[in-house]
């Protein structure tokens, strides 16, 4: 007879394990589907500040000790991806490689990823100088000239974020519009240290072991803007492809539903459309976005989770 798990969590970034490290100490029967890339976004950044408790620790050190924590705790992980989760029927089925597992209920964690140029130079020099988190990393730029890429509402919060340590922000957007809303445009419009450049393409990052400028491009024109730090804010890509049955935003994001009892108290949280499956993290946040935020969007799944069952009787 296979074993029937409490709950499945597909996702091993800050959302995912915070939420196996409840699950698991409420008693629930837990298995983590890591992915083969485990540890989400923080395994490819490396001075974290922000993360309370830690000063100053490297993104993949924080996140060895989640996953140190919640072994600890004697949850199963695995580092494989999942192909397949059949939203249809409880037991939800979840397929990894040739495997099957079964679960009453499901956190689904599985983070975004950042949108990158793709352009010569920017995973090379990712993580010196260049980025996608100014509330991460604006600290390193402070006193020096940096840029921005994108024109929603993610470039100009991180040109917001950036322009108060750097006295020197050009802000690079491949159109003649934005289309961020008036108000962030006119926030940052008013700020004096930074300019907008508009229908221009960044075509290559420049530098060796540390950015040092971008090649431009505007009408046929190329030249080189001499920056310390660019800051790529060009949108996230949710992580959910193999979802089937999960209802998603205009953006790609998981749909949360929040859920109140008649008495108007908040029930759930973290609901999804499909009734035992919950969610956590960047894959359902497009706002906060912090390794914080979603440790406590995986704990608040996890307590909908434990709610959800004891509801239904399972436990
Ligand atoms: P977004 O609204 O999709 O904007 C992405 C921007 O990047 C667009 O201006 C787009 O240009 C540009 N872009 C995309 N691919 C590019 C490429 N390959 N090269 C150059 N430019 C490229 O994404 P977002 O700004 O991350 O926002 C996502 C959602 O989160 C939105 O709903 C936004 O309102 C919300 N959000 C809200 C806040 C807030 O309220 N404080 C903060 C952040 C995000 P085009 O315009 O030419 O397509």
């Amino acid at each position: 007879m296979e074993t029937i798990y409490d709950v499945i969590i597909l996702g091993s970034g800050p959302a995912g394990l915070t939420a196996a490290i409840y699950t698991q100490r409420f008693g629930l029967k837990t298995i983590v589907v890591a992915g083969r890339a485990w540890g989400g976004q923080l395994m490819l950044t490396t001075d974290v500040e922000n993360y309370p408790g830690f000063a100053k620790i490297q993104g993949p050190e924080l996140m060895k000790r989640m996953r140190d924590q919640v072994e600890g705790l004697g949850v199963e992980i695995l580092d494989v991806d999942f192909s397949k989760i059949d939203t249809t029927k409880q037991p939800y089925m979840v397929t990894t490689g040739d495997k099957t597992i079964e679960s009453k209920a499901v956190i689904m964690a599985t983070g975004a990823d950042t949108r990158w140029l793709g352009v010569p130079g920017e995973e090379k020099l990712r993580g010196h100088g260049v980025s996608s988190c100014a509330p991460c990393d604006a600290f390193f730029f402070r006193g020096k000239p940096v840029a921005v890429v994108g024109g929603g509402d993610s470039a100009m919060e991180e040109a917001q974020v950036i322009a108060k340590v750097s006295p020197d922000v050009v802000l690079i957007h491949r159109r003649d519009k934005f289309r961020a809303s008036q108000a962030m445009i006119d926030k940052v419009s008013s700020m004096k240290n930074v300019r907008f450049l508009y229908n221009t393409q960044v075509v290559e990052m420049l530098g060796e072991d540390k950015l040092t400028g971008l090649l431009l491009e505007r009408d046929s024109k190329r030249w080189v803007l001499p920056r310390d730090g660019v800051f790529v804010a060009i949108g996230l890509n949710p992580n959910t492809k193999n979802f089937t049955g999960l209802e998603l935003d205009t953006h790609g994001y998981v749909k949360r539903y929040e859920s109140r009892a008649e008495t108007g108290v908040l029930e759930y949280f973290t609901k999804t459309n499909v009734p035992g499956i919950f969610t956590a993290g960047d894959v359902h946040d497009a706002r906060y976005k912090q390794a914080v935020t979603a440790a406590a969007f995986g704990c608040m799944a996890a307590l909908d989770v434990q709610r959800y069952l004891a509801m239904k009787g399972y436990l």
